[in-house]
């Protein structure tokens, strides 16, 4: 492989950049990396000038597309007016209070609260300290324990990593651990065995049920749930999972926190899933990526406003805050994204364009090497087995998912490895040729890796 003189002298200077997720090792190798230099709408380029389709949307999160001046215009307007100021103690600025009213009014029922922060990770941690804080005030610091899920990602802060299963880190252990406990995975197709789907869903509510009375209602204080898993592998639960579960939260008292860092902002159809795909409204909504659509870093965590009145009663101190949280740049960048995605009907849009997209990736079930084709709209997966009768897996040592995407970036399209799983979840603005491109070099790819195994 030839690299222009640029690529090399990037790659030189790159020696010294600690990559996140990676085989740090594997990146030494020649060939390893691939610089991104340059972006506009669906595409992206890397330093030697391939035109690529983005096909993750940078990381879930580039939801509008690239290279919007409209975007670039809004943050260096903001820039000039006020570049930044803290909204700690008694501070606040115009942008950060017009975003905080706007996702009030965006975020389902009673979630009228917003606290910012700069990652989704940060968003969750802050969930759970907010929900300690409320706990103790309520004079029961002892409900303060955790439920998450096998599969799930929330991040790469401490706690964050602690609610995450399985840890990304081999031997990886936590502080944290014995706070937080990871009920069942609500996978079907791997998990499910001899029974049917709705039988499934009544295992893991019962999973759910007797986990909360093992450790008792009166020490949890949060199940935390992505609507759609997707670091995970992208796995969809049983038909009225969330609204179960959720009512099971009620009835224990607990608070169900939806980490909707992912799928909200127009990646399943709506700017917000829980309530309009799922049927409940959680008491927390932690959101980041398409908050932005990546152009800046921005999260949210959304709370009730029940939550909120405990936090903000009479005599007590609100101690958690970051520098950035709402920075002024990042809250103009998301004010003009939602203006974009409102004006643009994105959200509506995605309702078809990402069935459309499902349904493509869909009929790649037809290649043996393809297990299971899995997601909704533009967060999808396609999980590669060995043998389709038993499910099982190729080794990891095979590196099936990563020579797909070998095989897809030869063609001109970016996809995400995990494991054996392929992700999709390109920019929100794809049309129906576009979308028929990656379809088509998904078949491509596949077929070529399948044949050489
Ligand atoms: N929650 C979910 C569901 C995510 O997918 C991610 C990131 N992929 C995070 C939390 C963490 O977000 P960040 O990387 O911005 O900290």
């Amino acid at each position: 492989m030839t690299l222009m003189p640029d690529t090399r002298q990037i790659l030189d200077q790159d020696a010294h950049l600690i990559q996140s997720f990676a085989d740090l090792d594997a990146l030494k190798a020649q060939g390893a990396r691939t610089v991104i230099s340059k972006a506009k709408g669906a595409h992206v380029w890397d330093s030697d000038g391939n035109k690529m389709i983005d096909g993750i949307g940078g990381l879930w999160c580039v939801n509008i597309g690239h290279g919007r001046d409209e975007m670039i215009e809004a943050i260096a307007g903001q820039l000039r007016e006020l570049d930044y100021y803290s909204t700690f103690y008694n501070f606040t600025h115009p942008k950060a209070a017009a975003l905080a009213e706007k996702i009030a009014q965006l975020s389902p029922g009673h979630l009228n609260k917003v606290f910012f922060s700069n990652s989704g990770s940060v968003a969750n941690d802050s969930a759970i300290r907010m929900l300690h804080h409320y706990n103790i005030r309520k004079g029961r610091p002892e409900k303060r324990q955790v439920l998450s899920r096998i599969g799930a990602y929330h991040g790469s802060t401490y706690l964050a990593m602690a609610m995450t299963q399985p840890s990304n880190s081999v031997g990886w252990t936590s502080a944290a651990d014995g706070l937080v406990h990871h009920l069942r995975s609500p996978h079907f197709w791997r998990e499910g065995g001899e029974m049917s789907e709705a039988e499934f869903l009544d295992a893991l509510i019962l999973d759910l049920e007797t986990s909360i009375d093992r450790i008792g209602a009166g020490n949890i204080c949060a199940f935390i749930a992505e609507p759609i898993q997707g670091a995970g592998g992208v796995i969809t639960a049983p038909a009225g999972y969330h609204r179960r579960a959720w009512e099971v939260c009620q009835a224990n008292d607990i608070k169900y926190v939806a980490d909707e860092v992912v799928t909200a902002f127009g990646r399943l159809g709506h700017m917000f899933a829980s309530q309009d795909v799922f049927g409940m409204t959680p008491d927390i909504i932690n959101t980041a990526k398409g908050l932005t659509s990546g152009y800046q870093p921005l999260a949210a965590t959304i709370v009730s406003d029940e939550i909120h009145d405990v936090i903000s009663a009479p005599d007590g101190y609100f101690l958690h805050g970051l520098t950035y949280s709402g920075h002024p740049a990042a809250a103009a960048a998301a004010l003009t994204n939602i203006e974009i995605m409102e004006r643009e009907q994105i959200p509506e849009r995605v309702r078809t364009t990402g069935a459309y997209f499902e349904k493509r990736l869909r009929e790649l079930s037809d290649i043996e090497l393809v297990g299971e084709v899995r997601g909704s709209h533009f967060m999808m997966g396609i999980e590669f087995v060995k043998d389709r009768a038993t499910k099982e897996s190729h080794p990891d040592a095979a590196q099936v998912g990563p020579k797909v995407a070998r095989a897809c970036q030869k063609r001109g399209l970016i996809a995400r490895p995990l494991g054996n799983v392929l992700i999709l979840s390109p920019t929100l603005i794809m049309d129906e040729p576009m979308i028929d491109e990656i379809a088509g070099i998904l078949r491509d790819a596949i077929t070529e890796v399948a044949a050489g195994l």
